[in-house]
This record gives C-alpha cells, structure tokens and sequence, in this order.
C-alpha cells in the first residue's frame, strides 16, 4: 500500500483575512473537551465539523468567531492529575496542549481557545453566581443522597427508589459503578422553577433549534415525563479543591459542568466590563455543535441559565452522532480508540476530513473502517476529483502550452456554466443546517459532470482534427469548474483547495477570496497553469 502524497500545509496558524470582513457575525462553538484523558476521534469529528462551517462562512464574507477549548476543573481532572504525578495546573497545562497539537495536526482554524483555568472565565463564572443569587434563584440545602464520583453527578430521588424496590445495591445508572452515600450542605440553581417556559420554548422553536429533529423530540419527551429537580451548582472544598471557588461561600468551589457551559459567554466577554460591546457584538451564538451524549446540559441546563440570567439563547444547538467500530461507541473509557494522528499519518489529513464528514449524515452514528476510507479516497479524490484535475490540467499543457486562453470563459460551457453558477446558491441552504454529506455531494455532481463533458466533449479527437476554437471551449469550461470546486471543497479540504488553486495558477489567497454571486467567468482573461504531481495516487491495497 502506497500512503497518498503529503499535501503541502496551509501557512502556519490556520490563514485568514487580516482585517475582518464587516459581514454579518457568526459565532459557532464546539464543546470544551474534559482534559482528563487525550483526544480521540469523536472530538476530532466536532472539531472538522464546526472547521467547515466556519471556513464556509468565511467564504461567505461572514465575520466569523469560532471557539473551542478544554474544560479542566472537577474530580475526574483531580485525580488524572494525581496519577500522573502532578498538581491539577500543570497537569491540564499540558493536556491542553495535546489538544492544541491535535488541532493544528487537523488544520482547525479557531480563532479563540478558552480555556476553564482562565482568569477571564473565572471572573465571568463568579458573575453569574452574584447574578443568580441577585435574581433569588439560588438557595442553600443539605442534601441527603448518592453520588458517582467518576461521573461526578448525583443520582436523581426516581433512580435511588427504583433500585431501592427492585431490591439492588445503588449503582451509577451511567458507569453501572456502586454510589456513595454522602450528606453536605451546597447551593442549588432553580432549574425546576423554568420547566414550563422551557417546554414551551422547544416546542414553539422561536428562539432556539433543536437539531436534528428527533434530538428535539427526545428533550421535549424528556421535559414531558420528567419532574426537573434543582440543580447542585457547587461542591464542599474539603471534597473537592479543584475548582472555581464560589463568591458566595470560601467552602465552596463550582460544580464542574455549571462551570463550563459558562465558557460560551466568558469567552466573548460577559462579565467583563473592559470588554466593551464584545459580548452585545457576539453573544447569541449562531450554533453549538455538540455530541449526542451532552444534549441535555445544552438543551435543558443552558437556556435555562441564560434565561435566568436574563440573556438571549444560542440560535441552534446541532447534536451529532457518534462513530463506531464493532458496534460500541469509541471513548477512551471502552479502550477502543482510533487515534487521529495515526489515521491522518497513514492517509493524510484532508482524506480524514472529507472521510467524516461525507461518509454519513451529521446527527447520525458512523461506522468507522479504514476499508471505507481508503474505498473513500479511491473512488471520490482519486478517480472523480484527482482526475479531473490531472488531465485537465494535462490537456491545457499539451495543446496550449499551459496558458489558458482568454476571451473564452464568457461565450462556453453552457451546462457545466449553470451548475457552476447556482452551486453556492445550493450550498448555503445546506450548511445552515449542517448536512455537510449533503454538500458534499453536489460539490461532486458538478465534478462528475465536468469528467463526463471531457468524454462526451472529446478534446482529443478535436486536436486531431485541428479544432482549436471548438478545442478551447471545451479546456477553459473545465477550468471554471476546477475553479469553483478547489473554493467550495475548501472548507471541507483545506489543503486540497489551496493545492487546486495553486495549479489553476490563481495569485489571489483562497482563503482571502469569498464566493461571488456569479463564479463563472474567472478565466476570461486567460492565466498559466502549474501542474503539480497527482494530488490523490491511488492506494493499492495488497490482496490477502
Ligand atoms: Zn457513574
């Protein structure tokens, strides 16, 4: 098996615009991800994912905010920490920073890391609970129950009584691991007091989405059968140091997942009376993009926080799916991980990209196979993509010397013209509700067209014939296409279109170059191609 040519990198730090564009803002965030272990192939998929579309709005002369970061207080840190022979900082020091070297391994171009240690979303943090108290929405309580430490929740009143008549021991319904037994005194946030303004918010749908569809239907039943209980926002100090100390009580720290859906506004700057109109400027955001598995913390324990503290919700909150090999979830705790870095050495990292986010529906569970990806790679970058290119490419030197002739965009190309035209138009409406599998196969029913017009356009039996006019109608067509498909695959393949682009002998920076109402017609004047090796050689895959 031969490993794809490594793309050259995009210029270091993920390029962009130097000035931002003045479009309408769009603000998209990932999760922060729990530093207690290394990133795995489940972050990566969020990470590609929330890249795309931040990348795609940029395209859109958008002006764009793309967070991401690492969640590092709670128990589960503590004692990560503690194994590995370190104090919790610099422990998450450097945990933090596998997830920056695997953000840059993936050509993730955030513009702001948060991370929950921060100063900035401390402060923000010790605002929201002076907020609270201020609204009267925190209170004080013993509580009485059971408690799973690795999970670091409690279990509700209706599990405890459940297992009580059916005669168990108390186990963690999540890990299945016994629960302990604990009494303390801590804070509590009014959840229960905002069920029915939040039912009735989900099912209007007026301010915030919920997709896809059936995650929504999945709170709104959640909302409808369940009683919500108050939320426990705090831990004791002497259980648990590691923490953002509460301002109402030096005994207290806050509860680690309260503390950490906070960093979607500590980031843009609540609480910060240095940040000017930064918050009012960004804050709703347009899109949260999250696992299935923490839906109900975003959909259910965050609007009703912002809502509390008198803040508007997030536009849309999109769940995504999980991938799978051999039927089980990937997660460092079922010891099954498929490490990224490996994936992207053997197969380069756009091939990754494109792999997760074509090969399935987002806000669907994927199996993850390298048969699939390399049968990916084969049929869809080398056969359709790669070979477009390449023998475009080939043809322009062969019977033009490389210089694409002007004067001929505008007067040819009249079906491939169309679909190129009305591809951006196509796009839109499918990124603004994720379905990246969906774009990415117009993207390529245009490169298809383009490979069939070559066969039923016969360049070669032209040449033969000496007709060159009829010749160049055919060569400068394809061009426009490879054109738009290096802008729009873009997003998606970051290298992959910049290595187009350079080809097609384009000066302009990609990245600095936004969709045009008309894309066709770039080539009127004319250009010189650079033909480079294969972008995609295919991968043979020895016969067993
Ligand atoms: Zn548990």
């Amino acid at each position: 098996m031969t490993p794809p040519l490594d793309l050259a990198p995009s210029a270091p730090g993920a390029p962009r615009r130097e000035k931002s564009s003045g479009g309408v803002k769009f603000y998209l965030t990932t999760p922060l991800y729990y530093v207690n272990s290394k990133p795995h192939i489940g972050h990566s998929y969020t990470n590609i994912a929330a890249d795309a579309l931040a990348r795609f709005r940029r395209l859109e002369d958008r002006e764009v905010l793309f967070l991401t970061g690492t969640d590092e207080h709670g128990q589960k840190v503590d004692k990560a920490a503690v194994q590995a022979g370190r104090v919790p900082k610099e422990f998450t020091d450097q945990m933090s920073l596998s997830f920056k070297d695997l953000w840059k391994t993936l050509n993730i171009s955030y513009d702001d890391f948060i991370r929950t240690t921060e100063t900035r979303h401390k402060n923000s943090v010790c605002r929201v609970w002076i907020e609270l108290q201020k609204k009267g929405d925190i209170y004080t309580a013993t509580y009485k129950g059971y408690y799973c430490t690795p999970c670091e929740t409690f279990l509700t009143d209706e599990m405890v009584r459940q297992q009580v008549a059916a005669g168990q021991a108390i186990v963690c319904p999540d890990c299945k691991r016994p629960a302990e037994a604990i009494e303390e005194s801590n804070f509590f946030f009014k959840l229960s007091k905002y069920q029915g303004w939040l039912t009735e918010r989900i099912e209007k749908g007026d301010e915030m989405c919920i997709l896809p569809q059936t995650r929504r239907n999945e709170m709104l039943g959640f909302l409808r059968v369940n009683k919500l209980e108050d939320l426990c926002i705090s831990r004791p100090k002497n259980r648990l140091a590691w923490g953002i100390e509460s301002p109402l009580s030096t005994e207290h720290v806050t509860y680690v997942w309260f503390d950490a859906l906070i960093n979607y506004i500590s980031a843009c700057g609540y609480g910060d009376d240095k940040a000017g109109d930064r918050f009012k400027k960004w804050w709703p955001a347009d899109v949260h993009i999250i696992g299935k598995d923490i839906l109900r913390h975003h959909a259910i324990y965050w609007p009703i926080l912002l809502h509390a503290l008198g803040l508007k919700l997030p536009k849309l909150i999109f769940a995504h799916g999980w991938w799978v090999q051999g039927g089980q979830k990937m997660s460092k705790s079922l010891g099954n991980v498929t490490d990224p870095v490996e994936i992207v050495r053997h197969y380069g990292v756009d091939s990754f990209r494109y792999f997760l986010l074509s090969e399935t529906p987002f806000g669907e569970d994927g199996t993850f196979s390298e048969e699939a990806l390399i049968s990916r790679f084969n049929t869809d970058l080398a056969n359709d993509l790669g070979n477009l290119l390449h023998r475009t490419l080939t043809m322009c030197e062969k019977y033009f010397g490389g210089e694409i002739p002007a004067g001929v965009s505008k007067k040819s190309g009249s079906v491939l013209r169309n679909h190129v035209n009305v591809l951006v138009p196509v796009l839109v409406p499918l990124m603004n509700k994720l379905a990246f599998s969906e774009a990415l196969s117009e993207i390529w029913s245009l490169i298809n067209e383009a490979n069939k017009f070559i066969e039923t356009s016969a360049p070669w039996t032209l040449s033969k014939q000496g007709k060159t006019e009829e010749l160049k109608k055919v060569i400068v067509p394809l061009m426009e296409v490879l054109k738009a498909a290096a802008q729009s695959v873009w997003p998606f393949m970051p290298n992959t279109g910049e290595a187009i682009w350079g080809q097609l002998g384009i000066k302009e920076k990609l990245w600095e170059t936004p969709f045009k109402k008309d894309m066709w017609g770039f080539f009127e004047k004319g250009g010189k191609v650079s033909k480079g090796a294969p972008l995609f050689p295919r991968i043979e895959v020895e016969k067993k």
